[in-house]
């Protein structure tokens, strides 16, 4: 293969392979989309290595999809046909941390809970983190989807912690984007354009990110109602409240059961809403009263969880939960985000298409920020099936953008929601496709990711 022989003359022999079991554990993520097996995969270990694997595919135009640690839910690091992987799941080091300016400098494959894990001893962290995926996230695979998670909702996503970038092109040149000033007010802001671009602009290298102090106080619990919606008005309501609320999880009775049924955690079968509170212990008290009251207005009372148990890992399991419920069925999800007002409305309507469509559904997610995630289970060997249950998602889409929302509050586009990303942002589109041209002019990138060139 000639591109092997290449690619041997620019990185060590030892971190290139064509064997058949490696590359079959890079065909996927962990969506439910078709396998690709690539040519190739490749572990890089800096920016000239990346840039010369790069030149190397821009003879060939052969297309290189970068691997973080493949946990993308969309498809977006499904590999290409005919391309190779290019895996920077082995560049781990923090390169500078500025522990008085609250800023560290990483490389793109370190986990996420390692990070975090470094950060704690000088009372630091970097905040988003993924629900059920903190443990197995490359830092830069959240910045390629602008991921976010459980504490979002008083801390921001991905993208608003991101102060600078190295990036290799699809011309094979290392870039570097953004600096260390926190406020700025200097030319575009290129930094934020590779958040959420999967991919497909850049191969990124280096990441400089913001940080947090570890809060003084947190104070964790949990809320049971009577049905869905009295759980989704408690949210929008504690929000219209601007109560400093640092996470609101929101799990359906379907997903207390499938946990149950994984876990056997015992948890009561109703609609929950998990809590949590950052701050000084009266702030905490005061915060979490006023919260208690909403909840209660609308039917809800404190939920026991079981002594000690800690209601993050109890939502750390949700998607594995529904995975598991039943065998032989997949998944079909969506990760939709609204303006708040609409949470009630839409966490019903999905019940109800559930019900008269007869799919299996659950509804859960970083509710506070309007985000939801509707999963569904259908057979994918059973068509008929498979087709309802994606005229079902097809549906929460179209309400979700009737309602001024988005496709994906966090998963990105990758290939699953592809479909629908033109109905979401209209002309805008081409003038993606004219930036994707600008950096990686022979769409080598993780190219038909997100959109079509053409
Ligand atoms: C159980 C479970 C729970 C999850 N929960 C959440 C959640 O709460 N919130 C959330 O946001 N996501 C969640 N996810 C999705 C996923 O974990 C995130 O999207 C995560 O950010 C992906 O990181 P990764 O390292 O696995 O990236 P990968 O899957 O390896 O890559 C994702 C995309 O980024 C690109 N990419 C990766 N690294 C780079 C790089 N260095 N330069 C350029 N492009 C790159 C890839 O090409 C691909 O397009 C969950 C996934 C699972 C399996």
């Amino acid at each position: 293969m000639e591109i092997l022989e290449k690619l041997k003359q620019v990185v060590p022999e030892d971190r290139i392979t064509i064997g058949p079991d490696q590359l079959a554990s890079v065909s996927k993520d962990e969506s439910t989309l078709s396998p690709v097996t690539p040519l190739v995969l490749i572990w890089c270990m800096s920016a000239d290595e990346v840039a010369a694997v790069v030149r190397v595919c821009i003879e060939s135009k052969t297309p290189i999809t970068t691997r973080g640690a493949g946990s993308a839910l969309e498809g977006s690091t499904v590999p290409c046909e005919n391309g190779i992987v290019l895996d920077l799941s082995r560049m781990t080091k923090v390169e500078n941390f500025w522990p008085d300016d609250l800023q560290v400098e990483v490389e793109p494959g370190i986990i996420y809970d390692d990070l975090n894990d470094k950060l704690k001893n000088d009372g630091l962290f970097f905040p988003p983190s993924p629900g059920g995926s903190g443990d197995i996230a490359s830092i830069g695979g959240m910045v390629a989807t602008n991921a976010s998670g459980i504490y979002s909702l008083k801390y921001g996503g991905t993208r608003e912690y991101i102060l600078a970038l190295e990036i290799v092109t699809g011309e094979g040149e290392i870039i570097k984007l953004g600096n260390r000033a926190i406020k700025r007010s200097s030319g575009y802001n290129l930094v934020e354009l590779l958040s959420g671009s999967e991919g497909t602009l850049g191969i990124i290298t280096s990441i400089t990110l913001k940080l947090s102090g570890i809060p003084e106080g947190r104070l964790k619990t949990a809320f049971k109602f009577d049905d869905e919606k009295s759980a989704a008005q408690a949210v929008s309501e504690m929000r219209k409240y601007g109560l400093d609320i640092a996470a609101i999880e929101f799990l359906d009775r379907h997903l207390m059961h499938a946990l149950n049924k994984l876990k056997d955690y015992k948890l009561e079968e109703v609609p929950a809403l998990f809590l949590e509170f950052h701050g000084p212990p009266a702030v905490l008290e005061s915060n979490s009263e006023l919260a208690s009251d909403i909840c209660s207005e609308l039917g809800g009372s404190p939920l026991k969880l079981a002594d000690g148990q800690n209601p993050w890992e109890v939502r750390h399991w949700a998607t594995e939960a529904i995975k598991h419920f039943k065998p032989g069925y997949s998944i079909l999800r969506n990760d939709v985000a609204f303006p708040i007002s609409n949470l009630p409305e839409m966490v019903e309507y999905c019940h109800k298409l559930g019900v008269e469509h007869d799919i299996t559904m659950f509804t859960f997610g970083h509710v506070g920020l309007g985000l939801l995630h509707a999963l569904m289970l259908a057979r994918q060997d059973d068509a008929n099936e498979w087709q309802t249950a994606e005229k079902v998602n097809r549906l929460i889409i179209e309400r979700t953008l009737k309602l001024g929302g988005t496709i994906s509050g966090e998963h990105g586009i990758g290939l699953g929601h592809k479909d629908q990303f033109e109905s979401e942002h209209g002309r805008s589109v081409e003038l993606m496709r004219r930036i994707k041209r600008s950096f990686d002019p022979h769409n080598i990138l993780n190219p038909g990711k997100i959109f079509d060139l053409t």
